[in-house]
């Protein structure tokens, strides 16, 4: 019975790929040294998957930054801004495209679906010249072979390549992406050509976007394309995979049809209707890769109930024609558990990681085949017994107050327009108030102090003393800025949920349980394994010390449920709101806390609240309505005088901006220099929106440092759409990624921007 991989995690079970690139950007090694740690990661990966028995094993799941962009590089979709003349492209263009350079911005990033991975989406117009200028996918698995490995390599599809594309600047509106499909196949017919000569039997190519709502036109792309890519298929076996929802009905008929295909994938985790859809007719002859281990968390799989659902469907598929796999890359789990020494065992023995998955998926296609390994597949049954059991798991009291939170509506009793007058009385703010979104930089010497912290070798008065003084610092930076509401930057904090996870009952913690989130950039989701409480005030301590260090207001700064849910890995024996639920009511109690302690300015961040946006548009509204339920639920108790502010990073959010406007907070400050002032065009198109509102100025994810002239520019195009007594200045996100010599000069060219404004309004 054969076993199958989706794709695999790049960092390294210790980020080693993180570290070697930034080490290489920042000039302190060469590419050759990175180019080294990169080869000794694929093949320990690729022999890792080896010796767990994975008969399909996936190549070109690898990538610098990210497998979309190095679509872009292998069809030589480079924007010409970047100055790319022909060639194989190099370090120089992808990483300019990745991540900008000295004179131009980066290519935009937007999310993956609806994980915390970002992809750099394309920029195409109808003049793009297509051509095959990145052979990665070719020489990754001659890499493979050469060690003595057969892969599958993996291609991000042709159909998917152009749905998650955008029309570059200028272009058109009604320029349609899919009308490139015919450019750009030819090149994909190269690669397959290419990949065929040396050596390759199986083709993977990702259509991850058929889980979408889709058109007929769109579905009708996928039966083109396919069919055009027929010829070059002959001899080969090709896998079309799917992932993270299930495919709609009017997909599957598209999909299970599509010429010359030998093989689908789909995710039997997310995806529960699908296995009715299979049940109701797979094409004959085909394969089923059945997606049964979670690659989007952490738990060990339920062995049994696993084994069951493959037999139903080898029932259906026939014999030979079942492949046991993951529902989605492993890229969205943890690496190996085997690096987590500080785990409680009884927790730990609930868990699985990427590595343990891989052993997992062969497990079960060897009992699929007859050979299950009894010990393997107890012991799971014991975990998975002591998980249901376990008193750390379930607290009543919690339990309670969570459930009687569906009963009521949870607002604040006045409208935003009167709150806003009230806090301004006693703000007393200029009109474009500027201010930042959080964190300041994260210097080495801060890191060293809280590492030291946490391995007990500082003293906690030491700890608390260098905190204090970096606070003051940052403090004092802001003031010389004349920023008007200050924020404390976040120095306590590794990480926006790990910081709030880590103070919460219910949550458990890794050493290096990393997940990519862009590019080097790695979060460590904290494990909610039980029922959430606040057994202390988490952020007051801090507040009021930074609040005590100067007479203009200090911005309280939290995480909203809502985003610590999705950033976490979370239980799933419960609904999702369920959990949700919980958090909202331990963030309730921080903020009555904070605004006990006399802050004034209270932020809740909800940087993720538009990824948890369910794919299908089906299961949206009731998402919408626990997520911002639950929002609203963390400050429904405070005064009037009381400014909630929230923040939301690089999203799309024009389709739910009636629910932004329902959270009912007092100012938002929203990305928005990487989406091409998207966001504006809701305000344009008539939206009424009352309360305040920071659409970023300039994007913090690059290194460049914006003039002046370049940020009052956006503001003025801000102020053409939205009142001026609503608009504030600030930055796109926190600052903790770039370093003080970017943040002072772009800092001051900000305010000094709104300052410029405040003369000619
Ligand atoms: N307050 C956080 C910070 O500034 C927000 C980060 C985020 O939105 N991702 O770091
Ligand atoms: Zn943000």
């Amino acid at each position: 019975m054969a076993s199958h991989v989706v794709g695999y995690p790049r960092m390294g079970p210790k980020r080693e790929l993180k570290f070697a690139l930034e080490s290489f950007w920042d000039g302190k090694s060469s590419a050759e040294e990175l180019q080294k740690v990169a080869a000794d990661l694929r093949s320990s990966i690729w022999k890792q998957m080896a010796d767990a028995g994975i008969k399909h094993i996936p190549s070109n799941t690898f990538s610098y930054y990210d497998q979309v962009l190095d679509t872009t590089a292998m069809l030589g979709a480079v924007p010409p801004r970047y100055g790319w003349n022909g060639g194989e492209i190099g370090f120089d263009v992808y990483f300019s495209m990745a991540r900008g350079n000295a004179s131009l911005p980066a290519m935009e990033m937007t999310k993956w679906f609806d994980t915390n991975y970002h992809y750099i989406v394309p920029e195409l117009g109808p003049d793009v010249k297509f051509s095959y200028a990145s052979h990665k996918a070719v020489v990754e698995f001659k890499e493979a072979k050469a060690l003595g490995v057969d892969t599958v390599p993996v291609l991000v599809g042709p159909v998917s390549y152009l749905l998650l594309s955008k029309p570059a600047k200028g272009v058109e509106k009604s320029f349609s992406l899919l009308s490139l499909i015919d450019k750009i196949l030819p090149i994909y017919k190269e690669v397959v050509t290419e990949l065929k000569a040396a050596g390759a039997t199986w083709i993977q190519f990702d259509e991850p976007s058929l889980i979408w709502d889709l058109h007929a036109h769109q579905l009708q792309a996928f039966s083109h394309a396919y069919s055009e890519l027929e010829s070059s298929f002959a001899g080969l076996n090709v896998l079309v995979e799917t992932y993270f929802a299930d495919v709609p009905a009017d997909a599957y008929k598209t999909l299970t049809s599509l010429k010359g295909v030998s093989g689908y994938g789909f995710d039997l985790v997310r995806g529960t209707q699908t296995l009715d859809l299979i049940k109701g007719g797979f094409p004959s002859g085909k394969y089923l890769f059945a997606g049964v281990v979670d690659g989007r968390n952490i738990w060990a799989n339920d062995l049994a109930s696993s084994l069951s659902t493959l037999k139903t469907l080898e029932g259906t598929v026939g014999k030979d024609k079942i492949v046991v796999s993951t529902s989605c890359s492993l890229l969205h789990t943890a690496v190996d558990l085997v690096n987590e020494t500080k785990l409680d065992k009884e927790i730990k023995s609930w868990l699985a990681f990427a590595a343990q998955k891989v052993v997992e998926v062969n497990a079960l296609a060897k009992a699929l085949s007859g050979h299950k390994d009894e010990a393997f597949f107890s012991a799971n049954a014991a975990a998975q017994a002591s998980r249901k059991s376990s008193p750390r798991v379930t607290n009543e009291a919690v339990q309670k107050a969570a459930a009687d939170l569906k009963k009521s509506d949870h607002r604040r009793a006045t409208t935003v327009s009167a709150r806003l007058e009230a806090q301004q009385k006693k703000l007393n703010l200029p009109i474009l108030p500027t201010t930042t979104i959080g964190s300041f930089p994260q210097t080495l010497e801060l890191r060293r102090v809280r590492r030291e912290y946490k391995a007990k070798k500082i003293s906690e008065e030491d700890y608390v003393n260098a905190i204090k003084e970096e606070i003051n610092k940052v403090v004092k930076l802001q003031e010389e800025l004349d920023i008007d509401v200050l924020v404390h930057g976040e120095p306590e904090r590794n990480d926006m949920v790990e910081y709030f996870g880590e103070q919460l009952s219910g949550f458990a913690f890794t050493v290096n349980g990393w997940v990519q989130s862009y590019g080097s950039r790695c979060v460590k989701p904290p494990i909610i394994y039980g029922d959430v409480s606040r057994p202390k005030p988490m952020t007051v301590f801090w507040s009021s010390t930074a609040q005590s260090f100067t007479k203009r207001p200090m911005k309280g700064m939290l995480t909203g449920p809502v985003t610590i849910l999705n950033w976490s890995f979370v239980r799933n024996d419960q609904p999702r709101f369920e959990t949700c639920y919980q958090i909202a009511l331990a963030i309730k109690d921080e903020v009555e806390d904070l605004e006990k302690a006399g802050i004034t300015v209270i932020q809740i961040d909800e940087a993720a609240l538009r990824e948890g946006l369910p794919l299908r548009k089906s299961e949206q509204a009731f998402y919408l309505n626990w997520a911002v339920h639950s929002f609203r639920i963390t400050n429904s108790g405070v005064q009037d005088t009381t400014q909630i502010h929230t923040h939301m990073c690089y999203s799309n959010f024009n389709d739910i901006i009636h629910s932004i406007i329902d959270m009912d907070a007092d100012v938002i400050t929203i990305e928005n220099s990487r989406s091409d002032e998207k966001l504006l065009s809701v305000f344009r198109e008539g939206v009424k929106y009352g309360a305040g509102i920071g659409p970023g100025v300039y994007d913090i994810h690059s290194p460049r440092i914006p003039s002046t002239e370049e940020i009052a520019d956006r503001v003025n195009k801000m102020l053409a759409v939205l009142e001026t007594n609503i608009l504030w200045v600030n930055p796109d996100c926190g600052l903790k990624t770039r370093k003080y010599t970017e943040v002072k000069p772009a800092l001051k060219n900000m305010v000094a921007a709104a300052k410029l404004l405040r003369t000619q309004l």
